[in-house]
């Protein structure tokens, strides 16, 4: 049995992991849950699982709650709450599905406490890599992939090392906007929110589903890559493959390369990840071949899609600038939701903000932190 705290029980990741937590009652327990706002789904996932401890971000909420659920539920709140979450004593496992930077501090927390980390919220390697893998490291702990293209990649290394691989192939759905003759790029300044928020293959999330039709999702996922694996950037490359089914690849070396495939459903990567180093057996996911027919693969096209390149370029020099890049895409997005920009103009506003920005090497986590709050009011401009 698993002790397992969920922070962002509440969002898409979090809730597929509330459904393999139900179909594994003998494998995984879910000691602890935090979500940001959602307190109704909360408090009934609460009733259902009865964690000893619970947090949400706001505190009046979290004094609602309380009041709800009495003393046989420890109620928390704010940062302070998820810290002491990330912390439990009884905790195996803490998987972070938090949107945005939030999670940061309690990945790191967990490590510092010994826990092995899931991490579905890409913003924590992307931001700080260098420093959440160097802590694993000194700790013995692991930092288990969660996003299903690193899962997919963890499998098919299986413990080889970097020296065996010749690339690392992560696989695209090329989003919503992939067919160049329906969406040239002239068109790109008429995509409305609704039209990106409509994902082919994937429903997750808002904030990641824009990420998806820009392709930062892509280059985010790029530069955690590089930092999961130990890999340089130069070995980490991008195919669009639109039916969602190989999850991503390995070359290896000597010219073999081995795959990782299902139909798309997140609750396998998360299984994985709370089960490793087991495989538990559930008929949740089934993949037809027959059905699903034809596989294909194509270039990313990096002239309509620049987030490709940005993100390259922000994991090659490394540093705070993948932490400003990050900043500027929330920035970007959140603008775009709210109708302030065009959604070419995500992509613009990140790369103006990766020019106008000094790189700090090697930068503790102040610097990363400081990186961040530049980036986001450098972007807000
Ligand atoms: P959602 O927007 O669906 O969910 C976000 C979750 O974070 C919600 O539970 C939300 O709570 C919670 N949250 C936000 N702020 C806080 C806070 N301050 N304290 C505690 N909880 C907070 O996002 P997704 O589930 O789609 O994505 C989560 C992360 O996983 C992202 O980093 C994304 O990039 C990554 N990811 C997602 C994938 C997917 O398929 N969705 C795939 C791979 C990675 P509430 O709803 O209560 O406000």
């Amino acid at each position: 049995m698993k002790n397992v705290v969920l922070l962002g029980s509440t969002g898409s990741i979090g809730t597929s992991t509330v459904k393999v937590a139900e179909d594994l009652p003998d494998q995984i327990r879910l000691i602890g849950l935090a979500a940001g706002n959602n307190s109704e789904l909360l408090l009934e996932q609460t009733r259902r699982h009865r964690p000893a401890v619970v947090s949400i971000a706001d505190p009046a909420k979290a004094r609602e709650l309380h009041n709800t659920l009495g003393t046989a539920v420890q109620v928390y709140s704010g940062s302070e709450g998820l810290l002491k979450l990330a912390t439990l004593p009884e905790a195996d496992i803490v998987l972070i599905a938090i949107v945005g930077t939030a999670g940061l501090q309690p990945a790191l927390a967990a490590i510092r406490a010994g826990k092995d980390i899931a991490v579905a919220s890409k913003e924590i390697l992307v931001m700080a890599g260098e420093t959440v893998m160097s802590e694993a490291r000194k700790h013995g702990v692991r930092v288990l992939a969660v996003d299903s293209e690193h899962s997919a990649i963890f499998q098919c290394l299986d413990g080889k090392p970097t020296a065996s691989v010749r690339k690392l192939l992560l696989t695209a759905s090329g989003g919503p906007f992939r067919s160049k003759t329906d969406w040239p790029k002239e068109k790109f300044s008429e995509i409305t929110v609704e039209r990106a928020l409509k994902h082919p293959s994937w429903v997750m999330g808002r904030k990641i589903t824009i990420d998806s039709a820009t392709l930062f999702n892509k280059g985010l996922e790029m530069i955690e890559a590089r930092w999961l694996f130990a890999i340089e950037m130069a070995r980490v490359v991008v195919v669009v493959h639109p039916q969602s089914i190989v999850h991503s690849m390995v070359e290896f070396v000597d010219g073999s390369l081995i795959a990782q495939l299902s139909t798309p459903d997140m609750c396998l990567p998360i299984q994985y990840a709370l089960t490793y180093p087991e495989r538990a057996a559930s008929g949740r996911v089934q993949t037809n071949f027959p059905k699903i027919g034809t596989l294909t693969f194509e270039e990313p096209d990096t002239e309509r899609f620049p987030a490709i390149e940005l993100a390259r370029r922000a994991g090659e020099i490394g540093g705070t600038l993948p932490a400003v890049l990050n900043a500027a895409n929330e920035i970007a997005v959140e603008a775009f939701v709210n109708h302030k920009i065009n959604f070419p103009q995500i992509t613009e506003v990140v790369r103006r903000t990766m020019d106008a920005h000094k790189t700090v090497a090697h930068p503790t986590l102040d610097q990363i932190l400081e990186a961040d709050a530049w980036a986001r009011r450098e972007a807000g401009r």
